[in-house]
């Protein structure tokens, strides 16, 4: 079945995963792109996830092995940011003693 919005999303990424280092691997082989590509009309390999995940805007492409990796960082992030906020809420120096 063709998906519209992952074909718009696969090409406007050249058909190729738009991590650049985010996940934390150098992608030194793709210049500091990861090389995963996928094709037209084959929807695997490739999956479309929320820009913010690599700095980026509306959505972009990525390759299974990257994105679990940003997915589990992100998850980290948002637990360490509501950890944050949560201290910000009782003010410093309350919970300790
Ligand atoms: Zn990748
Ligand atoms: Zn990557």
């Amino acid at each position: 079945m063709r998906d519209v919005k992952w074909e718009a999303v696969m090409e406007a990424a050249e058909w190729r995963c738009q991590c650049t280092g985010h996940c934390g691997r150098s992608h030194r082989a793709g210049l500091g792109r990861c090389q995963r590509e996928t094709y037209s009309g084959m929807v695997s390999g490739l999956q479309v996830a929320p820009g913010d995940l690599v700095d980026a805007g509306g959505l972009v492409a990525l390759c299974d092995s990257c994105h679990g990796d940003l997915a589990r960082s992100a998850r980290a992030r948002r637990a360490q940011a509501e950890l944050e906020a949560q201290d910000d809420l009782f003010g410093p120096g309350l919970l300790a003693g």
